[in-house]
């Protein structure tokens, strides 16, 4: 289990879901670990943000890994925290060799009725956030030769779908940024690659909110109410995925030997990759 010893990775949106299961398999692998969450809810995003508490307690996993963590607060949509984030990385473990374009927001809403500061958020956090998290690792991936970047996108990201608008823009924005960041960087020894889940069992689509939405019929919606809805999402009959199973696809593409994999799409969507070009 010490794939990634002396490996310092950056993850973003660590403080719950996917991304602290990232954060901590990188560090029962061997890796320090710096972790950038905002932990603030925003007025446009319908479901709570993670909190301070969850960021402390990927940071608890980490260290009972026997890693090191280092906590950032920060906004991914604010290209100087971002900056900071890494100097931050840098100047407490030395480089930063791997980074995960994690953080984002889910939203819904029908194009016409998306308001302006519900797209803004969903394309600052899930798109920017990415060009940001790559552009403030870059420089130093650069200079030393050597860099692995993941960025995390959607099944939606590959196609369209009802009442996401904004969410499916930003989530395709990721795979065309991705792709020509993996040519710019590619004379460098960084490759950067998208993974695009399916229906992921996080707090993103367990929550009130998105349980009402599916099933307006129900007054309270269950989890079992909406299973089938989910299901049908995928073509596997799984209604969502643990997050670990996105995490393998991550630890994949940041191994030693995926040196000449680079600017690729690897679906982890239960055969949803199946239906689309
Ligand atoms: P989650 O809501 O549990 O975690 C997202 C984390 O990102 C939270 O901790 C949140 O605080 C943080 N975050 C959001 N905006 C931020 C910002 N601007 N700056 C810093 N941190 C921010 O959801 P998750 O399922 O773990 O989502 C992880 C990624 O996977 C997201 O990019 C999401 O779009 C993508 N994804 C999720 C699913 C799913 O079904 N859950 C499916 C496809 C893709």
């Amino acid at each position: 289990m010490d794939e990634f010893e002396g490996k310092v990775a950056l993850i973003t949106g660590a403080a719950r879901g996917q991304g602290r299961s990232h954060a901590v398999s990188f560090a029962e692998r061997g890796a320090d670990v710096v972790i950038v969450d905002r932990c603030e809810n925003r007025e446009t995003v319908t479901y709570p943000m993670a909190t301070v508490e969850d960021l402390d307690e990927t940071a608890r996993l980490i260290e009972k890994t026997g890693r090191r963590a280092l906590i950032v607060r920060a906004d991914v949509a604010d290209r100087a925290a971002m900056d900071s984030a890494v100097a931050q990385g840098i100047s407490e473990f030395g480089r930063i060799d791997i980074a995960v374009a994690n953080a984002g927001v889910s939203a819904m809403g029908a194009v016409q009725a998306t308001s302006t500061a519900l797209w803004d958020e969903t394309i600052g956090s899930n798109l920017t956030g990415v060009f940001n998290t790559i552009g403030a690792v870059a420089p130093g991936m650069i200079e030393r030769g050597y860099g692995r970047i993941i960025t995390i996108s959607s099944m939606l990201g590959r196609q369209g779908a009802t009442n996401t608008a904004a969410y499916v823009a930003s989530k395709w924005g990721v795979i065309g940024l991705s792709k020509s960041s993996a040519l710019d960087l590619a004379q460098h020894g960084i490759t950067v690659n998208v993974v695009a889940p399916g229906n992921i069992s996080t707090p993103m689509i367990h929550n009130d909110k998105l349980y009402r939405h599916m099933r307006p019929d129900l007054e309270s919606p269950t989890a079992d109410d909406v299973e089938p809805i989910f299901r049908s999402l995928h073509s596997q009959p799984v209604a969502w995925l643990d997050p670990f199973e996105i995490t393998r696809a991550v630890l994949f593409f940041a191994a030693e030997g995926s040196a000449h994999i680079s600017g690729t799409v690897m679906p982890v969507d239960a055969g949803n990759a199946a239906r689309v070009t």
